[in-house]
């Protein structure tokens, strides 16, 4: 499969790289390594990775213009459906590549590269330029290296595999790069951030079940000082809290009209939950976008049952 992606990238001349909206560091970097990588090896095509970018993830790298093109590729990162792709029309496209590790949504109607058990879509790509031994460098690996580390968390999840910390291996050993530059591109932030961080652990509700929730309306975000998108990133730094098995953030995002939930659990899979409401994502990481924060608050109940029956389950399997 890996090899029939080589042979359609060397069947396009422009080459089009797409991830989801809401940038993340994963979709980003998976876009940035795919493109630079491709740069590298084929350097007559033209290609660009393209997408709003944030201000947030300025020091990971720069994204391209978006251009009208003809009879060209597009390959999209990170994305499992068509209506979470940013700033593509796929009508103007010749041809599509996904490359995903979400769980399975929808057939983009070209090749169809998906592991749901990889870490990050950067995972699949170092797997990709391993097995085609595509030419890459140090800033590629960089990249690559990124991805997987924001992806899971710094490797606290079950995707941590032997298996990945030997392909990370291979690559770290012949393409070294500063370990702590690279932390500082992804984890570096403002006081403001960390202030905000204080008044979420001070002021999270837990359910009776043990669903950790925080609404962060716009008043918040205004007396922090932060932007609505940094705010709903806070979720990842909540994930060892003893009471709470799984925990939600509920931004308000006055600009779009809309709030922002994000779920994660260290228990049940909650992308169905997620999925009810519009949403979607992975088994222990989803999110929604919903009107208002009553509608969260139903997201919050919902999870709450879902964890109910979790705790009864694994109750009576110790029995
Ligand atoms: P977040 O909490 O926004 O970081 O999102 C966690 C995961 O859920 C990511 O894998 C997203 O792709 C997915 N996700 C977040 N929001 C949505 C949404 N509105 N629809 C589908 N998937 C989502």
């Amino acid at each position: 499969m890996y090899d029939s992606l080589i042979d359609v990238i060397k069947r396009y001349d422009t080459i089009v790289i797409a991830r989801h909206i809401g940038v993340d560091p994963d979709a980003l970097c998976s876009q940035l390594a795919l493109r630079d990588t491709i740069r590298l090896n084929f350097p007559s095509k033209k290609v660009i990775a393209i997408g709003m970018g944030s201000a947030k993830f300025c020091h990971i790298g720069k994204l391209d213009k978006v251009e009208d093109v003809e009879n060209a590729l597009l390959i999209v990162t990170d994305t499992p459906d068509k209506r979470r792709v940013d700033s593509v029309d796929f009508s103007k496209f010749s041809y599509v590549v996904k490359i995903d590790h979400h769980p399975f949504v929808e057939d983009f109607g070209g090749l169809e590269i998906i592991d749901d058990k990889a870490s990050s879509a950067c995972e699949i790509l170092m797997r990709i330029f391993y097995s085609t031994r595509l030419e890459v460098n140090s800033s590629i690996v960089e990249l690559l290296y990124m991805g997987i580390v924001s992806d899971s968390n710094r490797f606290l999840f079950e995707s941590s595999t032997p298996s990945l910390f030997s392909l990370i291996s291979y690559f770290l050993s012949k393409y070294p790069f500063s370990m702590s530059s690279c932390y500082q591109k992804l984890y570096l932030r403002p006081m403001n951030e960390v202030r905000l961080e204080g008044y979420i652990a001070l002021n999270m509700k837990i359910t009776e079940n043990g669903v950790g929730y925080i609404p962060i309306t716009n008043d918040i975000i205004t007396q922090y000082g932060v932007d609505s998108a940094s705010a709903g990133n806070m979720i990842n730094n909540f994930n060892f809290i003893k009471e709470v098995l799984v925990w939600v953030t509920m931004t308000e995002d006055v600009k779009n009209n809309q709030i922002r939930v994000s779920i994660r659990s260290r228990g049940p899979a909650i992308n169905k939950v997620a999925e009810m409401y519009h949403g979607g994502g992975h088994k222990f990481a989803s999110g929604a976008k919903v009107k208002t924060m009553n509608e969260a608050m139903q997201i919050v109940l919902e999870l709450d049952k879902v964890l109910e029956e979790y705790q009864s389950e694994v109750k009576s399997d110790g029995n």
